[in-house]
């Protein structure tokens, strides 16, 4: 794990490098709609994947991006740009080809190992110089086992790499360095909570969250809006106690699982609680798309009263 730990650091690194001299958004055709893709989510995933295949070359990987897209969607110039920057990172020279392979390693299969990258989580945050993440985590017979966070806009933009080891979550600084053990938080007043959730309108529904809490008899917690799956690493580490991700009414959106797997173990690793709207875990076995319609995420405190309150928030 310590080389991918190396590996998500070095993809941080050059995310930071992309947003420093180019911000150049496509925008790829995702099922229904249409999301933002920069030469930095290329970039990421290439450079987490070229160490799974090194490190881990029978597991399988579902990740955001492909080769086929990053070939079709980028300009000659720009792959040029993204390949200079790699190679810089890595300090080798990376060609072309490599990359594109790196970016659909262990694509191609089933294992029972199964690491789940988002490579640029929060792009719209990314773009707007807001929060965004890199994550990696690993799916083992389905469930959430490890989690990697590298989150560069944590702590007013110090930065923070979140990870799980041996059960544990840590969280270690963004450029190098060990990381210290975190757990989440035991705050239980209504008045001393931290509820955090998208910054993005079409991303949850706010009414609904804020309705869900209100019934929670949580309504007047302090709220934090910020993009990615950061959001979960801060429940992880006792920043944050409660975090609701609900969806929009009329939504039938399909949340992917990479967005959420990394995520998931660090929070429950760090002695948290992750469910759907209804209190069932989430369900990671049906490939690219989670079946759940939505996510309650929170230190445990409340879990059970705040599952309730969705439910009734939901029906109404
Ligand atoms: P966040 O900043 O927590 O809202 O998470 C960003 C992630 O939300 C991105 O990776 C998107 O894939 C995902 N996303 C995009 N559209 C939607 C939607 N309509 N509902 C829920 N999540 C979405
Ligand atoms: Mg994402």
């Amino acid at each position: 794990m310590a080389a991918i730990l190396a590996a998500v650091r070095d993809a941080a690194k050059l995310c930071r490098l992309v947003q420093e001299r180019y911000l150049i958004a496509h925008t790829k055709s995702a099922g229904d709609h249409s999301e933002p893709v920069t030469i930095a989510d290329y970039g990421s995933q290439a450079i987490i994947c070229r160490a799974l295949q090194q490190h881990y070359p029978d597991d399988a990987v579902v990740a955001e991006e492909s080769g086929e897209q990053f070939t079709q969607l980028v300009s000659a110039e720009q792959r040029a740009q993204i390949l200079q920057l790699v190679s810089g990172v890595l300090r080798q020279d990376v060609s072309e080809a490599e990359l594109v392979a790196w970016l659909d390693f262990g694509a191609d299969r089933l294992a029972a190992r199964t690491w789940v990258i988002d490579p640029i989580d929060g792009t719209k945050g990314f773009l707007a110089q807001r929060h965004y993440a890199i994550a990696c985590g690993l799916l083992l017979e389905g469930q959430a086992a490890e989690g990697i966070v590298a989150a560069p806009g944590y702590n007013d933009g110090d930065g923070a790499l979140f990870y799980t080891h041996a059960g544990s979550t840590y969280r270690a600084p963004l450029a190098a360095g060990d990381g210290r053990r975190v757990t989440v938080s035991s705050r239980s007043r209504a008045a001393d909570i931290i509820a955090v959730q998208s910054f993005e309108r079409a991303h949850a529904s706010k009414s609904r969250m804020a309705r869900a809490r209100e019934l929670a008899g949580l309504g007047e917690v302090r709220i934090l809006e910020l993009d990615s799956m950061e959001k979960y690493a801060l429940v992880a580490c006792g920043d944050a106690d409660l975090y609701l991700r609900l969806p929009r009414e009329g939504s039938d959106y399909a949340h992917k699982i990479w967005d959420h797997v990394a995520g998931v173990a660090l929070v429950q690793s760090a002695g948290g609680t992750v469910t759907d709207l209804d209190g069932t875990p989430l369900d990671f076995s049906q490939g690219e798309t989670l079946p759940n319609p939505g996510m309650i995420i929170s230190n445990g405190a409340h879990h059970g009263r705040v599952v309730e309150a969705v439910q009734r928030a939901m029906a109404e």
